[in-house]
């Protein structure tokens, strides 16, 4: 479990974060390029408990709807390890 964001982001309008372009590869949900995506943080985050990295933002696949989890593979290793 990851902290959530402060009380004032509990309002989904307030973590719309911006356009992401994934047209460098294929989206998970449908296996089509997407570029322009509307990205959106998580108010509480997901802890991969496999490798203990979290997925902090989330956007719809325009394409089904369903959301495409992101995560910053340059935050630093929760293990330490490089
Ligand atoms: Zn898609």
């Amino acid at each position: 479990m990851i902290e959530p964001l402060a009380e004032e982001y509990r309002d989904i309008e307030t973590r719309r974060v911006g356009e992401s372009d994934l047209s460098d590869r294929n989206c998970v949900r449908c296996g089509d390029r997407h570029d322009r995506l509307e990205v959106v943080a998580f108010w509480q985050p997901i802890l991969d408990e496999d490798d203990g990295f979290a997925y902090r933002w989330w956007a719809p696949c325009p394409t089904t709807g369903d959301p495409i989890l992101m995560r910053d593979l340059k935050e630093p290793r929760p293990d330490g390890a490089d």
